[in-house]
């Protein structure tokens, strides 16, 4: 088990990667990462910021390879109540489209 630390390469501030886990035989390195809660949610269409949280939802996200290690991010965020845009919709965590399975960078 490495201890190196890939943290510097996931400069996600609304995130928070709690877990990594380096598969070595396949070459897939798999991270947890969970919103950080130091920032109340903010909707993804208005960017208005809330603290009505509807629900929790998990979404694996393939971020770019590190060598010839495939990424994958397994985000949990959250849905919203917005109620400028009067409905539920995802937060917005900067690093992903709402309806992605890749990072913005990717
Ligand atoms: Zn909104």
């Amino acid at each position: 088990m490495s201890t190196l630390s890939v943290l510097p390469y996931f400069p996600f501030r609304l995130v928070r990667i709690i877990k990594q886990t380096v598969s070595t035989d396949s070459d897939i390195l798999k991270l947890t990462a969970v919103p950080d809660q130091g920032f109340s949610p903010k909707c993804h269409v208005c960017g208005s910021k809330t603290q009505r949280i509807h629900s929790q939802e998990k979404r694996s996200i393939r971020d770019l390879d590190i060598c010839s290690t495939r990424v994958w991010i397994n985000c949990s965020y959250r849905k919203i109540v917005c109620m400028p845009c009067n409905r539920i919709v995802v937060e917005d965590l900067e690093f992903f489209e709402p309806y992605s399975r890749v990072t913005r960078r990717l």
